[in-house]
Order: structure tokens, then sequence, then C-alpha cells
């Protein structure tokens, strides 16, 4: 973690002390897509919907995939969701990227299928290539519904003797605080995506650490905390549900010094050979795994859930 807020440190230490005496996390990759959504502008508000029904349409798929694919060997168009706001049309291409974080990826695939529209949108006037519908650096509800990069679900279950011992509180106590803090009070506030304690503070600090763009913790920090008493109130179950992950182990900061050796440290630097885009997805869990330890004592050892995740074999498994 690379941050000036050094009991942040501590703190995290305490959590990872207690999930690690409670048997670990465990981290499920939902989705991968890192999203670009460019507007375009035509003299009409029925010829902006044509468009529009010409990309939703499923038969054309797979020739804009193809179009798309083109950028990269790793790029892998997902889906493309279209909002329209009069006689402007705003594209959303989501794609896989391998170990990238994605952004160049995918302004490129756009880029082609921009291209490729000409023949047949000719009268279609490019605004912007990207149109803010993506939605990049900014807190915005499509991003927390829809998600961007990876999305993440983790949990643990700590056990009431961990939850006394390492954490000092009750199972109840903590249940309760989530309840009227995570959830209620940022409801009252009309929070987007910031059901959580501060997950900003972990994002940061790793993104940071680990050569990612520290301007894009607005939407990787949207993460909703959930804490329940199981085991007839004994033991306590949190989990950090996450779903606007980017992360890279490819481009950008992951080829600095100290950045790189960081990767190295947890196992993922570079592009993994054998399996693109695993060391990116497995980044994206322990982000998230490392927050739930940050939540847990408001506050999060990286050995096990990395265990977990990777399997004996070494090989990503969720
Ligand atoms: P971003 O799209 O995140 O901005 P870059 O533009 O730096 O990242 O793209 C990543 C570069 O790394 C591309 O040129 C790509 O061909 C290369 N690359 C090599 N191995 C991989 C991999 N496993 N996954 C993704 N990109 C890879």
């Amino acid at each position: 973690m690379a941050t000036t807020e050094g009991c942040l440190v501590a703190s995290t230490n305490r959590g990872c002390k207690a999930i690690y005496a409670s048997g670990g996390a465990t981290c499920v990759l939902l989705r991968d897509a890192m999203t670009r959504a460019l507007v375009v502008r035509f003299l009409s508000a029925k010829r902006a919907t044509e468009l529009k029904f010409f990309l939703e349409e499923p038969l054309n798929f797979d020739t804009l995939s193809v179009v798309f694919n083109k950028s990269s060997r790793f790029a892998r168009l997902q889906n493309i969701q279209c909002a329209i706001a009069g006689k402007n049309l705003y594209i959303r291409f989501s794609c896989s990227a391998g170990d990238a974080m994605g952004m160049n990826m995918v302004s490129k695939g756009v880029q082609n299928v921009l291209d490729f529209l000409q023949n047949d949108f000719p009268d279609m006037d490019v605004i912007g290539i990207s149109g803010n519908y993506c939605s990049d650096k900014k807190a915005s509800a499509v991003n927390w519904i829809e998600g961007r990069g990876k999305s993440v679900v983790c949990e643990a279950v700590i056990t009431g003797d961990v939850v006394s011992k390492v954490l000092k509180t009750t199972v109840p106590s903590l249940v309760e605080l989530n309840m009227l803090k995570n959830l209620t009070g940022s409801a009252i506030a009309g929070a987007l995506g910031g059901f959580n304690a501060h997950a900003a503070n972990i994002v940061s600090a790793m993104f940071i650490a680990t050569g990612q763009d520290p301007a894009q913790n607005i939407e990787n920090s949207h993460c909703i905390t959930m804490m329940e008493a199981i085991n007839n109130g004994k033991d306590l179950h949190i989990s950090v549900t996450m779903p606007s992950i980017e992360v890279g182990t490819v481009g950008g900061g992951t080829q600095l010094a100290s950045q790189s050796a960081c990767l190295n440290l947890l196992g993922v630097k570079g592009a993994n050979k054998e399996s693109p885009g695993s060391n990116a997805r497995l980044l994206a869990t322990i982000v998230a795994a490392r927050l739930g330890r940050r939540a847990l004592t408001n506050v999060c050892n990286f050995s096990r859930v990395e265990m977990q995740a990777r399997g004996v074999d070494g090989r990503l498994q969720s």
C-alpha cells in the first residue's frame, strides 16, 4: 500500500489477522469488461434511433465483433449498450482486454467500429470518442449498476472468538454499525455506490503501489459492505461487492520499478502467457479482499486469498 495515512496500514493489518485466523477469504470474479462510450450526433432523433437499433440487433453483433477485435489480439467485444438524448446517441462498448486495464484497447476498437459505420451512416457526426457514458473517473449510476472493469464479490466468516480477541468488539455491534452507518447512513446521504466505510482509502493505496490509475478511484471505490450474524449469532459473515475494479498488470504505471516489484510480490506481474487476463483478474480479487479486511476493523495477509483464488496449480479458479 502506498499511503500518507499511516494508521491505514496498521488497521488493515489487524483486519488481515482476523481473516487469516478465521480461515481466509474467498473471492469470485463476476464480470471482466472495460467500457468506452462515444457520442455521435445526427440531424434527427429518428436517424439516431436507426443506428441504435442497428447496433443492438443481435444478428449484427458477430460482424461488429470482428471489426472491433482487430484492435488487439486481446480485445474481445462483449456488449454494446446505447442511450439516446434527442438526436444524440451514446454507444457504450464493453470488451475484455487480457491483462491490460484496457482503456487504450477499447478506444482503438471503438475507432475501428466508427470507421466501419461510416459506410452505412455517412451522416453520423462524431462528437467525441468518449461521451462520458463510459463512465471514466466520474461517480455514475451506470458503473454502479452495470460495472466497469472487473466486478468482484469477496466474503469471509469471522468467528466470534476472533471478533472479540482481535477486533475487540462483538458480532451484534459490528452488524448494527454496518446497518446504521454503511447502509442507512449512506442512504440518508444519497450515496452513489458508497455503501462502505472508506473503500477509497484501500483502492487508492493499492492503485499507487501497483501502478494503476489513481484517478479512477472514484468508480473503483463503489462498494457495498454487508455484515450478518450467522451460526446462531455466534460468528460474522462479511462481504464486499465491488462492480468496477479497473486494474491491469501490463501497460501504464505497471512498468515502473517499485510498482513492478509490488506486482511481482503479489505474483501477478506482467502478462499471463498461459491464460491472458488471469493476472489482472487475480489482482482485482486481491484489491477486494484487502478492502474487506479494512472494512472489518473499519479498517485488513493476502496469502490465503491468493492461494484460494489461484488454486494449487497456480491457475485462477475464481
Ligand atoms: P491499456 O489498454 O490498459 O491502456 P496498453 O495500451 O498499454 O494498455 O495495452 C497493452 C499492451 O500490452 C498492448 O500492446 C498489448 O498487445 C500488450 N500485451 C501483451 N500481453 C498482453 C496481455 N496478456 N494482455 C493484454 N495486453 C497484452
